[in-house]
């Protein structure tokens, strides 16, 4: 019953997504504008449920990921994505520099 239920839910969820694709590509000026009305809301709002549900601990670690003992050294795929999606692989390189970044630049050999 819970694959039946999960399933279910999926294939909403997913056609759901595929309609506000369509929407947003093939819909007239007047769709679209309902669309950032309503939709954006609803999403960022969804957004916002699911990252909550990813929280990092204090160690800084996915309370949801980290369920397993073999992922809790790993990072939240759920945040990964959102910080992709959201905000750019590039930025998260010059904001999110390793430790070897912080070095001052080696002078050029002559
Ligand atoms: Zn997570």
């Amino acid at each position: 019953m819970d694959e039946v239920l999960s399933s279910a839910l999926r294939d909403a969820v997913f056609g759901r997504l595929d309609y506000l694709d369509r929407l947003a590509e093939e819909g007239d000026q007047h769709s679209k504008a309902a669309l950032a009305d309503s939709e954006i809301v609803r999403l960022t709002g969804a957004f916002r449920a699911l990252l909550a549900d990813h929280e990092p601990d204090e160690h800084g670690r996915c309370r949801s990921c980290a369920a397993t003992p073999w992922r809790r050294r790993a990072r939240c795929t759920v945040w990964k994505a959102a910080y992709r999606d959201l905000v750019g692989d590039t930025v998260q390189r010059t904001a999110a520099p390793g430790r070897h970044s912080l070095r001052p630049p080696r002078p050029a050999v002559t």
